[in-house]
Protein backbone atom coordinates (compact mmCIF):
# COMPACT_ATOMS: atom_id res chain seq x y z
CA UNK A 1 0.00 0.00 0.00
CA UNK A 2 3.05 2.17 1.03
CA UNK A 3 4.33 1.81 -2.58
CA UNK A 4 1.03 2.56 -4.35
CA UNK A 5 0.87 6.15 -2.41
CA UNK A 6 4.08 6.99 -2.78
CA UNK A 7 4.22 6.64 -5.79
CA UNK A 8 1.15 8.77 -7.05
CA UNK A 9 2.37 11.44 -4.48
CA UNK A 10 6.26 11.54 -6.55
CA UNK A 11 4.15 11.89 -9.14
CA UNK A 12 2.82 15.24 -7.95
CA UNK A 13 5.45 16.22 -6.76
CA UNK A 14 7.14 16.04 -10.47
CA UNK A 15 4.09 17.35 -12.27
CA UNK A 16 4.03 20.25 -9.74
CA UNK A 17 7.85 21.22 -10.71
CA UNK A 18 7.74 22.72 -14.58
CA UNK A 19 10.29 21.10 -16.54
CA UNK A 20 8.35 22.33 -19.92
CA UNK A 21 11.16 21.55 -22.68
CA UNK A 22 12.10 24.36 -24.22
CA UNK A 23 13.63 25.22 -22.17
CA UNK A 24 13.63 22.36 -20.23
CA UNK A 25 14.69 23.33 -16.69
CA UNK A 26 15.36 19.68 -15.41
CA UNK A 27 17.51 20.34 -12.36
CA UNK A 28 14.86 21.06 -9.75
CA UNK A 29 12.99 18.34 -10.27
CA UNK A 30 16.45 16.17 -10.76
CA UNK A 31 17.87 17.09 -7.47
CA UNK A 32 14.44 16.01 -5.47
CA UNK A 33 14.65 12.87 -7.13
CA UNK A 34 18.61 12.11 -6.54
CA UNK A 35 18.01 13.48 -2.42
CA UNK A 36 15.26 10.97 -1.95
CA UNK A 37 17.48 8.29 -3.76
CA UNK A 38 20.80 9.25 -1.65
CA UNK A 39 18.84 9.16 1.68
CA UNK A 40 17.83 5.33 0.58
CA UNK A 41 21.89 4.96 -0.13
CA UNK A 42 21.53 5.10 -3.81
CA UNK A 43 24.80 6.41 -5.37
CA UNK A 44 24.35 9.31 -7.79
CA UNK A 45 25.95 10.94 -10.57
CA UNK A 46 24.39 14.21 -11.90
CA UNK A 47 25.53 15.59 -15.40
CA UNK A 48 24.71 18.95 -17.10
CA UNK A 49 24.63 19.40 -20.70
CA UNK A 50 23.74 22.66 -20.55
CA UNK A 51 22.90 25.04 -17.71
CA UNK A 52 20.02 23.85 -15.80
CA UNK A 53 19.55 20.85 -18.24
CA UNK A 54 20.55 18.29 -15.49
CA UNK A 55 20.37 14.40 -15.84
CA UNK A 56 20.70 11.48 -12.87
CA UNK A 57 21.84 8.20 -13.06
CA UNK A 58 21.84 6.56 -9.72
CA UNK A 59 23.39 2.59 -8.59
CA UNK A 60 22.29 0.83 -5.68
CA UNK A 61 24.71 -2.01 -5.22
CA UNK A 62 23.71 -5.51 -4.78
CA UNK A 63 25.48 -8.78 -3.57
CA UNK A 64 28.56 -9.02 -5.86
CA UNK A 65 27.62 -12.19 -7.80
CA UNK A 66 28.20 -10.56 -11.32
CA UNK A 67 25.03 -10.55 -11.77
CA UNK A 68 24.03 -7.99 -14.41
CA UNK A 69 22.16 -5.03 -13.49
CA UNK A 70 19.11 -4.06 -14.20
CA UNK A 71 18.20 -0.72 -15.29
CA UNK A 72 14.98 1.69 -15.21
CA UNK A 73 15.18 4.73 -17.74
CA UNK A 74 12.96 7.67 -18.42
CA UNK A 75 12.59 11.44 -18.98
CA UNK A 76 11.69 14.32 -16.63
CA UNK A 77 11.54 16.95 -19.17
CA UNK A 78 7.67 17.50 -20.86
CA UNK A 79 6.42 19.31 -24.11
CA UNK A 80 5.66 22.78 -23.47
CA UNK A 81 1.22 22.85 -23.02
CA UNK A 82 0.44 23.89 -26.11
CA UNK A 83 -2.03 27.09 -27.89
CA UNK A 84 -5.34 25.36 -26.41
CA UNK A 85 -6.48 26.47 -23.34
CA UNK A 86 -6.30 23.83 -20.88
CA UNK A 87 -9.52 23.37 -18.63
CA UNK A 88 -7.78 22.01 -15.72
CA UNK A 89 -3.91 23.33 -13.96
CA UNK A 90 -1.74 21.61 -15.39
CA UNK A 91 0.88 21.83 -12.62
CA UNK A 92 -1.69 20.88 -9.95
CA UNK A 93 -1.97 17.26 -10.61
CA UNK A 94 -5.34 17.32 -8.98
CA UNK A 95 -6.43 13.82 -8.99
CA UNK A 96 -10.16 13.51 -10.03
CA UNK A 97 -12.44 10.09 -10.77
CA UNK A 98 -9.17 7.79 -10.30
CA UNK A 99 -7.06 10.48 -13.36
CA UNK A 100 -4.56 12.84 -12.19
CA UNK A 101 -4.23 15.58 -14.23
CA UNK A 102 -1.01 17.72 -15.74
CA UNK A 103 1.42 17.93 -17.88
CA UNK A 104 3.63 15.01 -17.72
CA UNK A 105 1.60 13.15 -15.63
CA UNK A 106 1.77 10.70 -18.75
CA UNK A 107 5.04 10.86 -20.58
CA UNK A 108 6.63 10.45 -18.04
CA UNK A 109 6.49 11.66 -14.82
CA UNK A 110 3.92 8.73 -13.44
CA UNK A 111 6.88 6.40 -15.02
CA UNK A 112 9.80 7.86 -13.10
CA UNK A 113 7.67 7.95 -10.11
CA UNK A 114 7.14 4.75 -9.95
CA UNK A 115 10.40 3.46 -10.91
CA UNK A 116 11.94 5.42 -8.18
CA UNK A 117 9.49 4.70 -5.42
CA UNK A 118 9.68 0.99 -6.22
CA UNK A 119 13.66 1.26 -6.39
CA UNK A 120 13.61 3.11 -2.98
CA UNK A 121 11.08 0.10 -1.67
CA UNK A 122 13.78 -2.01 -2.31
CA UNK A 123 16.65 -0.61 -0.73
CA UNK A 124 14.92 -0.93 2.31
CA UNK A 125 15.23 -4.99 1.84
CA UNK A 126 18.16 -7.52 1.95
CA UNK A 127 20.21 -7.00 -0.78
CA UNK A 128 19.98 -8.88 -3.91
CA UNK A 129 22.23 -10.32 -6.59
CA UNK A 130 22.23 -7.60 -8.75
CA UNK A 131 22.55 -3.53 -8.79
CA UNK A 132 19.79 -1.60 -9.95
CA UNK A 133 20.55 1.80 -12.09
CA UNK A 134 17.93 4.41 -12.48
CA UNK A 135 18.73 6.59 -15.77
CA UNK A 136 16.29 9.86 -15.10
CA UNK A 137 17.03 11.95 -18.61
CA UNK A 138 16.96 15.97 -19.42
CA UNK A 139 16.24 16.66 -22.48
CA UNK A 140 14.24 13.83 -24.48
CA UNK A 141 11.66 15.25 -26.00
CA UNK A 142 13.92 17.31 -28.06
CA UNK A 143 16.29 13.94 -29.60
CA UNK A 144 17.50 12.92 -26.53
CA UNK A 145 19.91 14.95 -25.71
CA UNK A 146 20.52 14.38 -22.09
CA UNK A 147 20.69 10.20 -22.83
CA UNK A 148 23.16 11.17 -25.54
CA UNK A 149 25.02 13.24 -22.95
CA UNK A 150 25.18 10.41 -20.53
CA UNK A 151 26.42 7.81 -22.79
CA UNK A 152 28.94 10.29 -24.54
CA UNK A 153 30.92 10.68 -20.97
CA UNK A 154 30.53 6.62 -20.04
CA UNK A 155 28.65 7.55 -16.51
CA UNK A 156 25.81 5.35 -17.61
CA UNK A 157 27.96 2.15 -16.06
CA UNK A 158 26.45 -1.22 -17.35
CA UNK A 159 23.63 -3.18 -17.10
CA UNK A 160 21.98 -6.40 -18.17
CA UNK A 161 18.10 -5.37 -18.82
CA UNK A 162 16.68 -2.45 -19.31
CA UNK A 163 13.11 -0.91 -18.99
CA UNK A 164 11.76 2.42 -20.27
CA UNK A 165 9.01 3.77 -19.10
CA UNK A 166 7.77 5.70 -21.24
CA UNK A 167 3.27 5.69 -21.28
CA UNK A 168 2.24 1.92 -22.60
CA UNK A 169 -0.75 1.22 -20.38
CA UNK A 170 1.87 -0.65 -18.92
CA UNK A 171 1.47 -3.16 -21.71
CA UNK A 172 5.01 -4.53 -22.88
CA UNK A 173 6.84 -3.31 -26.18
CA UNK A 174 9.26 -4.58 -27.96
CA UNK A 175 10.93 -1.97 -29.95
CA UNK A 176 10.27 1.58 -32.11
CA UNK A 177 11.45 2.76 -35.36
CA UNK A 178 14.44 5.17 -35.66
CA UNK A 179 14.65 8.53 -36.09
CA UNK A 180 17.27 10.31 -38.83
CA UNK A 181 16.17 14.12 -38.89
CA UNK A 182 18.59 15.58 -41.89
CA UNK A 183 18.61 18.84 -42.95
CA UNK A 184 19.65 19.46 -46.95
CA UNK A 185 20.77 22.53 -48.36
CA UNK A 186 21.76 24.20 -51.62
CA UNK A 187 23.45 26.79 -53.09
CA UNK A 188 23.27 29.10 -55.94
CA UNK A 189 24.18 32.30 -57.55
CA UNK A 190 22.09 35.43 -56.86
CA UNK A 191 20.53 37.64 -59.41
CA UNK A 192 18.43 40.16 -60.55
CA UNK A 193 14.63 38.61 -60.89
CA UNK A 194 14.55 40.28 -64.24
CA UNK A 195 17.85 38.49 -65.25
CA UNK A 196 17.38 35.24 -63.90
CA UNK A 197 19.78 33.83 -66.56
CA UNK A 198 22.79 35.26 -65.30
CA UNK A 199 22.07 33.28 -61.74
CA UNK A 200 21.75 29.92 -60.57
CA UNK A 201 18.94 29.21 -58.81
CA UNK A 202 19.39 27.52 -55.58
CA UNK A 203 15.50 26.92 -55.21
CA UNK A 204 15.36 24.95 -58.57
CA UNK A 205 18.11 22.52 -57.32
CA UNK A 206 15.85 22.06 -53.75
CA UNK A 207 12.90 21.14 -56.19
CA UNK A 208 14.59 18.52 -57.93
CA UNK A 209 16.45 17.15 -55.00
CA UNK A 210 12.76 16.96 -53.23
CA UNK A 211 10.82 15.17 -56.07
CA UNK A 212 13.69 12.63 -56.11
CA UNK A 213 12.97 11.82 -51.76
CA UNK A 214 9.19 11.43 -53.04
CA UNK A 215 10.31 9.02 -55.16
CA UNK A 216 12.80 7.39 -52.88
CA UNK A 217 11.87 3.99 -51.41
CA UNK A 218 14.38 2.45 -49.29
CA UNK A 219 15.81 -1.06 -49.81
CA UNK A 220 15.53 -2.62 -46.58
CA UNK A 221 12.82 -5.40 -45.96
CA UNK A 222 9.92 -4.68 -43.67
CA UNK A 223 9.56 -5.01 -40.03
CA UNK A 224 7.34 -7.68 -38.93
CA UNK A 225 5.49 -5.46 -36.62
CA UNK A 226 7.41 -2.13 -37.23
CA UNK A 227 6.54 -2.07 -40.68
CA UNK A 228 8.69 -0.44 -43.63
CA UNK A 229 11.12 2.01 -43.25
CA UNK A 230 9.93 5.65 -44.54
CA UNK A 231 11.06 9.59 -45.30
CA UNK A 232 8.94 12.62 -45.31
CA UNK A 233 9.60 16.10 -46.50
CA UNK A 234 8.52 18.41 -43.54
CA UNK A 235 9.80 21.86 -44.16
CA UNK A 236 11.19 24.03 -47.40
CA UNK A 237 12.52 27.25 -46.62
CA UNK A 238 15.16 29.81 -49.01
CA UNK A 239 15.44 32.52 -51.05
CA UNK A 240 15.66 36.18 -50.34
CA UNK A 241 12.85 38.15 -52.39
CA UNK A 242 10.22 37.47 -54.59
CA UNK A 243 12.89 39.68 -57.32
CA UNK A 244 15.99 38.10 -56.54
CA UNK A 245 16.99 34.79 -57.99
CA UNK A 246 17.69 32.74 -54.89
CA UNK A 247 20.69 31.52 -53.55
CA UNK A 248 20.36 29.61 -50.77
CA UNK A 249 17.45 27.12 -50.12
CA UNK A 250 17.14 23.98 -47.23
CA UNK A 251 14.28 21.51 -46.79
CA UNK A 252 14.77 18.96 -43.96
CA UNK A 253 13.91 15.08 -44.08
CA UNK A 254 12.75 12.73 -41.37
CA UNK A 255 13.43 9.11 -42.05
CA UNK A 256 11.90 6.44 -39.66
CA UNK A 257 13.67 3.43 -39.99
CA UNK A 258 13.09 -0.32 -38.85
CA UNK A 259 15.84 -1.54 -36.27
CA UNK A 260 18.38 -2.98 -38.75
CA UNK A 261 18.31 -0.28 -41.33
CA UNK A 262 22.29 1.21 -40.77
CA UNK A 263 22.22 5.15 -40.42
CA UNK A 264 25.46 5.87 -41.50
CA UNK A 265 24.53 4.18 -44.65
CA UNK A 266 21.18 6.05 -45.17
CA UNK A 267 23.20 9.00 -45.34
CA UNK A 268 25.58 8.10 -47.40
CA UNK A 269 23.32 6.90 -49.79
CA UNK A 270 21.35 9.42 -49.67
CA UNK A 271 24.23 11.53 -50.87
CA UNK A 272 25.16 9.74 -53.67
CA UNK A 273 21.13 9.75 -54.76
CA UNK A 274 20.93 13.46 -54.52
CA UNK A 275 24.04 13.97 -56.30
CA UNK A 276 26.84 16.73 -55.45
CA UNK A 277 24.51 19.85 -56.19
CA UNK A 278 23.32 19.53 -52.55
CA UNK A 279 24.82 19.22 -49.16
CA UNK A 280 23.30 16.02 -46.42
CA UNK A 281 23.57 17.44 -42.62
CA UNK A 282 22.74 15.67 -40.07
CA UNK A 283 20.27 16.47 -36.95
CA UNK A 284 19.18 13.86 -35.02
CA UNK A 285 20.17 10.08 -35.27
CA UNK A 286 18.51 7.47 -33.25
CA UNK A 287 18.47 4.34 -34.50
CA UNK A 288 15.54 1.99 -33.93
CA UNK A 289 15.22 -0.75 -31.02
CA UNK A 290 13.89 -4.59 -31.36
CA UNK A 291 14.15 -7.23 -28.67
CA UNK A 292 12.50 -11.07 -29.58
CA UNK A 293 10.18 -11.88 -27.05
CA UNK A 294 11.95 -15.44 -26.61
CA UNK A 295 14.83 -13.51 -24.24
CA UNK A 296 14.40 -14.78 -20.58
CA UNK A 297 14.02 -11.16 -19.40
CA UNK A 298 11.21 -10.34 -21.40
CA UNK A 299 9.49 -13.75 -20.71
CA UNK A 300 9.84 -12.51 -16.94
CA UNK A 301 8.18 -9.33 -17.86
CA UNK A 302 5.16 -11.06 -19.34
CA UNK A 303 4.79 -12.87 -16.98
CA UNK A 304 4.59 -11.14 -13.80
CA UNK A 305 2.54 -8.37 -15.97
CA UNK A 306 -0.28 -10.68 -17.84
CA UNK A 307 -2.56 -11.26 -14.19
CA UNK A 308 -2.22 -6.85 -13.86
CA UNK A 309 -3.55 -6.27 -17.87
CA UNK A 310 -5.64 -9.30 -18.32
CA UNK A 311 -3.97 -10.58 -21.53
CA UNK A 312 -0.80 -12.80 -22.50
CA UNK A 313 1.49 -9.89 -24.43
CA UNK A 314 1.77 -10.39 -28.26
CA UNK A 315 4.61 -8.29 -29.82
CA UNK A 316 4.00 -4.85 -30.68
CA UNK A 317 5.73 -2.13 -30.94
CA UNK A 318 5.69 1.85 -30.50
CA UNK A 319 4.82 4.46 -32.69
CA UNK A 320 7.72 6.85 -30.81
CA UNK A 321 11.02 6.48 -30.27
CA UNK A 322 12.39 6.85 -26.80
CA UNK A 323 16.13 7.15 -24.74
CA UNK A 324 16.28 3.76 -25.75
CA UNK A 325 18.12 4.40 -29.46
CA UNK A 326 20.14 5.70 -27.17
CA UNK A 327 20.51 3.90 -24.16
CA UNK A 328 20.18 0.48 -25.31
CA UNK A 329 23.45 0.46 -27.78
CA UNK A 330 25.37 2.30 -24.65
CA UNK A 331 24.63 -0.45 -22.33
CA UNK A 332 25.80 -2.96 -25.34
CA UNK A 333 21.97 -4.03 -26.29
CA UNK A 334 20.29 -5.72 -23.04
CA UNK A 335 17.22 -7.05 -23.46
CA UNK A 336 15.03 -3.93 -23.61
CA UNK A 337 11.40 -3.47 -22.64
CA UNK A 338 8.88 -0.31 -23.17
CA UNK A 339 6.75 -0.27 -20.12
CA UNK A 340 5.05 2.34 -18.35
CA UNK A 341 1.58 4.03 -16.59
CA UNK A 342 -0.10 6.11 -19.29
CA UNK A 343 -1.88 5.68 -22.55
CA UNK A 344 0.56 6.51 -24.76
CA UNK A 345 -2.36 8.83 -27.02
CA UNK A 346 -2.31 10.84 -23.94
CA UNK A 347 1.43 12.11 -24.74
CA UNK A 348 1.49 16.15 -25.61
CA UNK A 349 -2.52 16.58 -25.67
CA UNK A 350 -3.85 19.56 -23.73
CA UNK A 351 -5.89 18.32 -20.63
CA UNK A 352 -3.38 15.47 -19.96
CA UNK A 353 -3.68 12.74 -17.26
CA UNK A 354 -2.88 9.33 -15.90
CA UNK A 355 -5.24 6.84 -14.58
CA UNK A 356 -3.36 6.72 -10.97
CA UNK A 357 -4.03 2.70 -10.83
CA UNK A 358 -2.06 2.69 -14.03
CA UNK A 359 0.84 4.48 -12.12
CA UNK A 360 0.34 2.12 -8.64
CA UNK A 361 0.38 -0.75 -11.32
CA UNK A 362 3.53 0.11 -12.90
CA UNK A 363 5.23 0.68 -9.22
CA UNK A 364 4.29 -2.92 -8.39
CA UNK A 365 5.88 -4.59 -11.46
CA UNK A 366 8.85 -2.58 -11.06
CA UNK A 367 9.45 -3.79 -7.96
CA UNK A 368 8.30 -7.24 -8.56
CA UNK A 369 10.63 -7.11 -11.48
CA UNK A 370 13.77 -5.61 -9.60
CA UNK A 371 13.13 -8.25 -6.95
CA UNK A 372 13.43 -11.47 -8.65
CA UNK A 373 15.85 -9.93 -11.21
CA UNK A 374 18.09 -9.63 -8.32
CA UNK A 375 17.13 -13.16 -6.95
ZN1 LIG B 1 8.18 10.50 -23.37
Amino acid sequence: LSLHKNALELTRELVRMDTMNPPGAEEEAVSHLGRLLENAGFRTTYSEYAPGRTSLVARLSGAPTGKPAICFAGHIDTVPLGARAWTRDPFAADINNGKMYGRGTTDMKGGVAAYVTAAIELARKPRGKADIVLVIAAGEETGCTGSAHLAQRKILGSAGAMVIAEPTSNYPIMGHKGALWLEVETVGITAHGSMPELGVNAIYKAARAISKIEKLEFEVAAHPQLGRSTVNVGTVTGGLNLNSVPDQAQFTVDARTVPEHDHPRILTGLQTYLGEDVTVKRIVDLQGVWTEMSEPFIELVCRLITPMIGEIPTPRGAPYFTDASVLKPAYGEPPTVILGPGDMRMAHQTDEYCETREIETAAAVYYDLARIWGE
